[in-house]
């Protein structure tokens, strides 16, 4: 087998903004108005090179760690970093650095730390408030009633800007329960966007490789692929959603990847 080179992902890459566009037109709505974040966890830097190659600019990492090392060993490149996955205090420095991007704000004290560590660089960040759609123990992010309160408290957080909100769906072959969750973010932006004095919230992060069309058809502003791009991960998706049960996690995740992928086996490894 050849090995992946970088017209593999870029027509991986042209599949997915394919289904995209289709899903924006489906609805109505400006295909340019969605945007796709390749996801690259467990993703090697050399392919992250490759992709760069293939005209991926930004990458969305779930772990703190993994960018660090990855945004370290690609200095020379002009890329940008989106932090996707849940932050602990500790690392929020490591954020305020590297991150043009942080899409998992999911509590006051994550914004504090990460506000501080912001002020003492002298920047600001793009901030994504993860909301939990799903109800589901394993997912992180505020609950819906939670919004308000935090909502309220985030306007102190100067180094903040808050630009939307993003949320993962049930892991689910049903595609109307996906769907709800979609629908459910969405409301809850109509429902809190003018208790943003700044007026932000304009973006709905949500949708992955299994499910971006549906969350196009509700509105998604950001899609954020990975496998349909990259190829299937053997890591567990458990470790990026601890304390979920990885029968949930898996096996209705892997139904869903399959048919919308629509690669070949050999342009997924
Ligand atoms: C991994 C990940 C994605 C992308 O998942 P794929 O199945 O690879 O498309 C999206 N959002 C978050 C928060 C992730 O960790």
């Amino acid at each position: 087998m050849t090995p992946p080179c970088a017209a593999d992902i870029a027509n991986s890459v042209a599949d997915v903004r394919r289904r995209m566009d289709a899903a924006a037109l489906r609805t109505g709505r400006d295909p340019a108005s969605v945007r796709l974040l390749p996801v690259t966890k467990t993703i090697p830097v050399e392919r992250l090179r490759l992709a760069f190659a293939a005209g991926v600019a930004r990458f969305g990492e779930n772990k703190v760690q993994e960018a660090r090392e990855k945004s370290e060993a690609l200095a020379d490149l002009p890329v940008t970093w989106s932090v996707i996955g849940h932050l602990q205090t500790n690392k929020a420095k490591y954020v305020a650095r590297l991150a043009d991007e942080f899409q998992a704000l999911d509590s006051v004290r994550v914004a504090a730390a990460l506000d501080a560590a912001l002020q003492k660089q002298g920047r600001a960040l793009d901030v994504f408030i993860q909301v939990n759609t799903s109800g589901e123990a394993s997912k992180f992010g505020l609950q819906p009633e939670q919004m308000m309160p935090f909502l309220r408290e985030l306007p102190a957080f100067q180094s903040l800007h808050a630009r939307g909100l993003m949320t993962l769906a049930v892991f689910s072959a049903d595609a109307a329960r996906v769907r709800r969750c979609f629908r459910l973010l969405h409301e809850l932006r109509a429902r809190h966007r003018d208790g943003l004095a700044s007026g932000g919230l304009d973006e709905l992060s949500m949708g992955m490789s299994g499910d971006y069309e549906i969350a196009i058809e509700e509105g998604a502003t950001i899609v954020r692929v990975g496998q349909a791009i990259f190829g299937p991960r053997s890591t567990p998706d458990s470790i990026y959603w601890p304390e979920g049960s990885p029968d949930q996690l898996m096996g209705a995740q892997h139904d869903k990847v399959g048919p919308t992928t629509g690669l070949p086996p050999q342009a997924l490894q």
